[in-house]
C-alpha cells in the first residue's frame, strides 16, 4: 500500500509571504486581520490539507475583529463540545511538561469565560467543529495565541501510524497531540512566524529557512520533554513526559515497521517515495521523529537509526 501523503501528521509551517512582514512573535503582540487572511490564504487552498498548521504574524494593523469577537468564528468555523475530552487530556500532558520549561501554559477556550482575563503567557486551544474540508491545527492569529484543533480529523491522520494492529502498537491518540501543542509552543517561544503546511507530491531532499524552523520548534518540544524527564520536583511533568517518550519511540516503530512491511523493496533501495520530504515546508515525518527520539533518549540505537535513515537519504539525492 502507497504511503498517503495527507495521513501524517503535521506540525507547522509557514509561507514566505508571512516571513516578509515577521515581527516579534511574543505574547502581547498585535494581530493581522482576519480578511488579509483570508484574502492570503483561500479557503480552498488552506482546507486542501487534511493537515494544516499555520501561524500568522502580527500586522500591526491589529486583528481587532479576533479579539473582540470569537476567532474561531472570524474565520467561519465553529466550536464544537465532540471530542474535547482528547483535547483536554493532550492539554494536561503538554501543559505538565511545560511547567518545568517554559512559562506559555496551553488552556482550554471552552473554560476561560473572558478571555481577556488570561495571562499573557495563556495559549487559548480552541476544538473547531469539522469543516468541509478538514484540518487538524491551525494556528492562524499569532497575537491572538491561539491553537485550534479539530479533533476528528487529528484522530484520523494518525489512525495509520498509531491504531492497534498487526504491525503497529497502540497508541494513546491524546500523547501525539501533546506533543504537536509542544512543537506549537516551540513556534511561540522561538518567535517563529507563522506557516502554512504545503506538503506537496515535491519529493526533495532540500533544505531551508522554513524546514529550519520547523526542526527548532521539534527541538524545542524534544528539549521540554527531557527537562521535565529529568524534573525530580514535579512528579506530574515526570510523568507526563515519560509517558509521551513512551508514545514517540512507539511512532518510530510503527513507522518504520510499516515502511519495511508495506514497502521492503522501497526501504532496502533506499527509495525517494519513501525517505525524501514531501514539499518545502516540513522535513520528512519519519526523520523528524527520528531526531526527536535521539534527542531524548541519546543514545547508540537512536543515533544508528537515525544515521541508517539519513544515509538512505543521501542514496536517494544522488
Ligand atoms: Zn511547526
Amino acid at each position: 500500500m502507497k504511503r498517503t501523503p495527507r495521513s501524517r501528521p503535521t506540525i507547522c509551517v509557514m509561507p514566505d509571504r508571512l516571513k516578509r512582514s515577521r515581527r516579534s512573535t511574543r505574547p502581547g503582540q498585535p494581530v493581522a486581520l482576519a480578511a488579509a487572511m483570508r484574502s492570503m490564504f483561500p479557503s480552498s487552498f488552506v482546507a486542501a490539507r487534511l493537515c494544516v498548521v499555520f501561524v500568522t504574524l502580527a500586522s500591526g494593523a491589529g486583528f481587532a475583529s479576533a479579539q473582540a469577537t470569537d476567532p474561531v468564528e472570524a474565520l467561519g468555523y465553529h466550536q464544537s463540545s465532540e471530542g474535547r475530552s482528547l483535547v483536554q487530556a493532550a492539554l494536561k500532558s503538554a501543559n505538565a511538561v511545560l511547567s518545568s520549561s517554559s512559562s506559555f501554559r496551553l488552556k482550554p477556550s471552552w473554560s476561560l469565560k473572558d478571555r481577556k482575563a488570561r495571562s499573557p503567557n495563556d495559549i487559548l486551544v480552541f476544538n473547531v467543529a469539522t469543516t468541509a474540508k478538514p484540518f487538524v491545527i491551525q494556528v492562524p492569529f499569532q497575537s491572538c495565541r491561539c491553537i485550534f484543533v479539530q479533533e476528528a480529523a487529528f484522530r484520523k491522520s494518525v489512525d495509520r501510524y498509531a491504531r492497534n494492529s498487526k504491525k503497529t502498537s497502540e497508541i494513546d491518540p491524546s500523547e501525539l497531540l501533546a506533543f504537536m501543542l509542544l512543537h506549537e509552543v516551540g513556534h511561540q517561544e522561538s518567535g517563529h512566524p507563522g506557516f502554512m503546511d504545503q506538503e506537496s507530491p515535491d519529493l526533495n531532499f532540500d533544505d531551508n529557512e522554513i524546514k529550519a524552523r520547523e526542526r527548532a520548534a521539534d527541538e524545542f518540544a524534544a528539549k521540554a520533554l527531557v527537562t521535565a524527564s529529568k524534573d525530580g520536583g514535579r512528579v506530574d511533568a515526570f510523568l507526563a513526559a515519560m509517558k509521551l517518550e513512551m508514545a514517540l519511540s512507539k511512532v518510530s516503530f510503527n513507522l518504520s515497521g510499516l515502511r519495511i512491511v508495506d514497502h521492503f523493496g522501497g526501504s532496502t533501495l533506499c527509495s525517494k517515495d519513501l525517505f525524501a520530504d514531501k514539499g518545502v515546508s516540513h522535513p520528512n515525518f519519519e526523520l523528524r521523529i527520528l531526531v526527536v527520539n535521539d534527542i531524548i533518549s541519546g543514545t547508540a540505537t537512536s543515533r544508528q537509526l537515525l544515521t541508517d535513515f539519513e544515509r538512505c537519504r543521501l542514496t536517494g539525492s544522488r
